[in-house]
């Protein structure tokens, strides 16, 4: 999850971090630095070079209604979504964001209305995304009000958009919406839907799709992500909430990530020849590894539970697979504080409270580098065992 609560965002640069036995990790955020190795195995290949007289102006594509959205990364996102299979995007229009949280409450002021008496309500699935609530209610917005857990709102609340997580953060599970109430409006955040993530079992169709630059690749620093909107009007109000709070998005972001997604729609299509450099097969691998270490300890240390994930086929790996979510929803088998317990043993964690639910479960990032997951390890198994001593 973006990160402006509790450590600096410099904590995490790409050279080698050693850790004494006393330091304290961070798991709190999802900061997918999990991924840099194969970013630094690809060499020069997605290396740019760009000069100061290039991308001068604030407009990238005059003619079209995101204009400030490069063409080349409009085609390297369609082409990837086809290849990849998990969202539907001919015929869409495409808006670039800064990161998809820019794109989350410009789809929050496109979806509600003037003239409306009353903020609409925004509701999503407990356990939802921790930053839901912030992001809605921060600038106690007149348009628009955080109401909480979709499965407790009532239907007499009057008008509603519900956001739809899925695969969730934090607990990784499929969703759909659960309010269904006509006139109910949508806004399917799919940051996760990526095969290393969970199967890709259908490309997704809905009215409005978030996808992120952070979690598809790994690069949040780019704070880049896109949106696929049907509706012609919705799509000009969320350009005009971009107009009106960033004027566009930088297009060295944006030109840095149509060389990268576009690397990766490469490799994929080379797929076939069995090339191993192929981000999605190398990612899937890397998360499949570290779910089953992490499901070892947890099956002895007897004191918490991670949810069970059925297996699924992947139409894009053409094989079964369960999913492999980027966070680890732990429970905790007694009505203990988990992020308490867990803080306890020197690692920064993040509570079920701040997810709508009780606080025995913590999230915990599994997009980590190796050595801090290697120390998440090794202190979660101390956790077991320090307690069976004790009890
Ligand atoms: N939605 C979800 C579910 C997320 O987990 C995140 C990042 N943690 C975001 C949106 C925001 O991503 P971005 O970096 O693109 O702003």
């Amino acid at each position: 999850a973006n990160g402006t609560k509790s450590s600096s965002p410099s904590a995490n640069n790409s050279k080698p971090i050693s850790f004494s036995s006393n330091s304290t990790i961070n798991l709190d955020q999802g900061d997918p630095t999990v991924f840099e190795p194969y970013w630094r195995k690809m060499g020069d290949k997605c290396t740019m070079v760009i000069s100061a007289s290039d991308s001068m102006s604030y407009f990238s594509d005059a003619g079209n209604l995101c204009w400030f959205l490069e063409p080349k990364l409009a085609d390297a996102i369609r082409n990837l979504h086809r290849e990849i299979g998990n969202a539907i995007s001919n015929g869409r229009h495409i808006m670039v964001g800064t990161g998809s949280t820019q794109l989350y409450q410009a789809a929050l002021y496109a979806l509600s209305s003037p003239e409306g008496t009353q903020p609409i309500s925004v509701v999503s699935a407990a356990p939802y995304y921790s930053q839901y609530p912030e992001e809605t209610d921060y600038l106690r917005s007149g348009l628009y009000k955080w109401a909480g857990d979709a499965y407790k709102f009532d239907k007499d609340d009057g008008a509603y958009i519900e956001v739809v997580n899925s695969p969730s953060n934090p607990d990784g599970s499929i969703r759909e919406a659960v309010v269904n109430r006509a006139g109910g409006k949508l806004i399917h955040d799919l940051a996760y839907y990526w095969p290393q993530y969970t199967p890709i079992t259908h490309p997704a169709d809905h009215d409005i799709m978030l996808f992120t630059f952070s979690k598809c690749t790994g690069h949040a620093g780019s704070r880049i992500g896109w949106a696929l909107v049907k509706d012609t009007e919705v799509a000009r109000k969320m350009i005009k909430f971009i107009e009106l709070s960033s004027i566009g998005v930088s297009k060295e972001s944006q030109l840095r990530a149509a060389m990268i997604l576009g690397t990766l729609s490469h490799s994929y299509q080379n797929f076939s020849s069995n090339i191993p450099d192929n981000f999605f097969e190398y990612s899937h691998c890397l998360l499949a590894e570290r779910w089953k270490k992490l499901r070892e300890v947890v099956e002895r240390s007897e004191l918490f539970s991670l949810p069970d994930y059925p297996l699924k086929h992947c139409n894009f790996t053409g094989k079964f697979s369960q999913s492999h979510p980027a966070f680890a929803w732990l429970q905790c088998k007694e009505d203990i504080d988990s992020e308490k317990l867990i803080k306890a043993h020197k690692m920064m964690v993040r509570g079920g409270v701040r997810f709508g639910v009780e606080p025995n479960y913590a999230r915990v990032s599994m997009l980590s580098s190796e050595s801090v997951f290697n120390i998440f390890l090794q202190r979660l198994s101390a956790i077991g065992n320090h307690l069976s001593v004790m009890n």
